[in-house]
């Protein structure tokens, strides 16, 4: 079984990824598959740029059991089920930026978790899509979060419930390029 553990770059992927193989499960990260199976076709400033079919197809070679795959791209990858990390525009803006990203990269994402690109896109590819608000939530509690959805305790985190467009009201203009 193949989980894709997704979301914009810096709502927390690879902090909680890093926290559920400690907890012992098998998981992988979806730049060093890429590496690994000779599936990255270009690099633009700091971001890979992978040939996702091909990589789908390869990804099986190394599915043993429940493998988590984390990655911004992971959705892609013809997973069983995935689970989108999202978190607040507003704080994914201040995380980005002590990325010390250029000011285009952090706004093309941030208005990427605004308009919910990566549910959109799980959502048309992957029969089973769960999302979790990982705005308020530690690290440990979103990777607990994420063993409830493993365990079957689903409803609370089908997705729709998340509206970042009415939640950041006012601050629209920060977050939005003009
Ligand atoms: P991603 O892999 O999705 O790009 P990271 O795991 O690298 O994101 O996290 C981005 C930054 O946000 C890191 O500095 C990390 O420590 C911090 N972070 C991640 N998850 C949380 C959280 N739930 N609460 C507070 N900070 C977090
Ligand atoms: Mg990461």
């Amino acid at each position: 079984m193949l989980i894709a553990l997704t979301g914009t770059p810096g709502v927390g992927k690879s902090t909680v990824a890093e926290i559920l193989r400690k907890r012992g499960y098998r998981v992988l990260h979806l730049n060093e598959l890429a590496e690994r199976f000779n599936c990255v076709i270009d690099e633009e400033d700091d971001c890979k740029v992978v040939d996702v079919d091909k990589l789908a197809k390869e990804v099986r070679k190394v599915v043993r059991g429940l493998t988590i795959v984390e990655g911004h791209l992971s959705h892609l990858l013809n997973p069983d089920l995935a689970i989108v990390l999202r978190c607040n525009p507003l704080l994914l803006k201040e995380r980005l930026e002590r990325r010390g990203w250029k000011e285009e990269k952090i706004l093309e994402n941030v208005e990427a978790e605004l308009i919910d690109v990566i549910l959109v896109e799980a959502l048309d590819n992957v029969e089973e899509v769960y999302e979790i608000d990982t705005t308020n939530l530690t690290p440990e509690e979103v990777a607990n979060a994420v063993e409830e959805i493993l365990k079957g305790v689903k409803d609370k985190y089908k997705p729709g419930r998340i509206d970042w467009l009415s939640e950041v009201g006012d601050h629209l203009d920060d977050i939005i390029r003009r």
